[in-house]
């Protein structure tokens, strides 16, 4: 039998979150560390976890018109420098491909750090006419950027994600695609994987190197750092122009198509992670749990066939939700109960002899929010409906941390002061001018997150940099 205090390796998550983290993320299996600095394997249970958020979002961008479509890894040194902007902002994190087998190649190969240059090279050939517009393509791929040290899910060498990349016939268009990713985006995040984030425009300097206008959803992680849960771009038409991508508009002049890029990534993964989980382990939002419910049965040697027998119609009564069984006579109940907190599994039922005299059953939420005994008939019902309950509870409990940690600064004494009590998102005045920005970034040591358009011009005050009066509030953070 297993060691029943085994999952009470995870450290206090308030004590160390990293400590916390990493522990949380090994000891319920979804990475592990690779051989490769930098790299990590996704094991099954992670990979499941991705799976049900990759099926969520790949219905709604189908819904949404797009189509799925696959592109090399490798990139040729020249394409990828023909949008010097784009070059520049990658270079440090690229990976070359040098040889084939023994030869040294002429021109060095590229892993994709993502496939603007690659994909624009191929729509160049593709797009000749409005009539070839909009196109609007998406890729599930992984993503080489080097990095020294890994953070599980958080910072690896080699990850996962989606890229959408769309052309269209007007800036509008494409400025209306940017917002439409943007809110599927915020949709998929804050309805299923119960995560709140603040949603805007990246300044300057935070923007996608060669976009026009960068929108980014940005989550607080409980140790008071923001962590960048996506982003969307209107890339305008810099990358059209590089790739010299033109199409014959019905006014028979050509013209450069309006670009559009967005990607997501298996980062998610660790930001879900963080903002749910607690000292017992993962807490999965019902929505892309791998294991949404699991049964158990209550085993005393006495009447247990009973038992089993009522555990089995139970998973079938629950067909149509991600249900698991575990009948293992091997492991006491207590210890199992432990183990599937430690797994994040939302809902448990809990059935024994007396429950089988009764014909019912119990429900335990992960939330401990009390348990519940149910009639036997009520199980799919029942259980539906605590799935809902707990998936909006997550979400509510999560958007109060996110509040609890925002705030207003009026100048730099005060930003530090709530900067050392309380980390947090930290909203100035800001005239928007770069000096400036550089100047909050470095008596702060924070960098700007977002510009929420609702926040704008709404009230006016000092920029906190230089005083002159503005409309414009930022919100700063310090950040994964
Ligand atoms: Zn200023």
């Amino acid at each position: 039998m297993k060691d029943p205090e085994a999952v009470r390796e995870i450290p206090a998550k308030s004590a160390s979150l990293a400590d916390w983290y990493t522990a949380a993320v090994l000891k319920a299996e979804l990475a592990d560390y690779a051989p490769v600095r930098g790299c990590m394997v996704i094991r099954p249970y992670g990979y499941a976890l991705w799976e049900n958020m990759q099926q969520r979002l790949d219905a709604r961008f189908k819904a949404t018109g797009h189509q799925n479509a696959y592109f090399p890894t490798l990139i040729p040194e020249s394409f990828f420098q023909r949008e010097a902007r784009h070059v520049a902002g990658f270079a440090p994190e690229v990976w070359w491909v040098t040889h084939r087998g023994s030869d040294k190649l002429e021109e060095r190969l590229a892993l994709r750090p993502t496939s603007e240059a690659i994909i624009n090279a191929m729509f160049a050939r593709w797009v000749k006419s409005y009539r070839d517009l909009p196109v609007l393509l998406n890729q599930w791929c992984n993503i080489f950027r080097a990095e020294k040290a890994t953070r599980l899910f958080l910072r690896t060498s080699e990850f996962l994600w989606q890229e959408g990349h769309t052309l269209h016939r007007t800036y509008e268009e494409a400025q209306e695609e940017t917002l439409r990713i943007l809110d599927l985006y915020l949709d998929f995040i804050r309805g299923d994987l119960a995560m709140p984030v603040l949603a805007g425009i990246k300044p300057e300097s935070e923007k996608f190197a060669g976009a026009d206008r960068t929108y980014t959803m940005e989550a607080m992680m409980p140790d008071g750092q923001a962590l960048q849960a996506g982003t969307s771009h209107n890339l305008g038409q810099g990358f059209a122009r590089a790739f010299d991508i033109k199409y014959l508009d019905e006014d028979n002049t050509e013209k450069h198509p309006w670009g559009t890029s967005w990607g997501v990534s298996s980062r998610l993964i660790g930001a879900l992670v963080m903002t749910h989980g607690d000292d017992r382990g993962l807490f999965l939002p019902p929505k892309v749990a791998p294991v949404q419910v699991v049964v158990v049965p209550i085993l005393f040697g006495r009447g247990d066939d009973a038992v089993l027998a009522r555990c089995s119609e139970a998973v079938a009564a629950l067909a149509g939700l991600r249900v698991k069984l575990d009948a293992d006579p091997k492991q006491t109940a207590g210890w199992k109960f432990n183990q599937h907190e430690m797994l994040g599994i939302p809902v448990r039922v809990e059935i024994g002899p007396k429950d089988v005299e009764k014909a019912g059953a119990v429900l335990v939420p992960r939330d401990g929010s009390g348990k519940r005994f149910i009639r036997f008939e009520d199980l799919k019902a029942k259980t539906d409906k605590l799935l809902d309950e707990v998936q909006s509870r997550m979400s509510a409990a999560a958007l109060d941390r996110m509040r609890s940690t925002m705030a207003d600064a009026a100048d730099f004494a005060g930003f530090r002061g709530r900067l050392a009590e309380q980390p947090g998102f930290i909203r100035v005045f800001w005239c928007g001018t770069q000096d400036c920005e550089n100047r909050i970034i470095d008596e702060t040591k924070t960098t700007p997150r977002v510009i929420v358009p609702g926040e704008q011009n709404k009230v006016r005050g000092p920029c906190i940099a230089c005083g002159k009066e503005t409309g414009t509030r930022i919100h700063y953070a310090r950040t994964y």
